[in-house]
């Protein structure tokens, strides 16, 4: 990895504001569940690139990638495919 790219990997809450526009929920305080080593981590903790295309996130303990985002020409496309199940706290509770 160049340092560039290591420059660019944040955490989970400089994604919370892009999430909560997609799911109109709180997100840093759900929970993901890997789906390839079963971590279960907090959207606020996992790890972000915001490199192009797109927004990716890794999971923190194995690196597989759990969400894709990418935003553009007035659209959101969104893959979970790397999360096993999210786990969201329902407003107001
Ligand atoms: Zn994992």
């Amino acid at each position: 990895m160049t340092v560039e790219q290591a420059d660019m990997k944040l955490d989970g809450n400089a994604i919370g504001g892009l999430l909560a526009e997609i799911f109109n929920m709180e997100m840093t305080t759900a929970e993901g569940t890997c789906g390839g080593c079963g971590a279960v981590n907090a959207v606020g903790r996992v790890d972000v690139y915001v490199n192009a295309p797109g927004t990716v996130v890794r999971c923190p303990a194995c690196g597989q990638v759990l969400m894709r985002i990418v935003r553009g020409r007035g659209r959101y496309w969104i893959d979970l495919s790397g999360i096993r199940c999210l786990e969201l706290i329902e407003p107001g509770t």
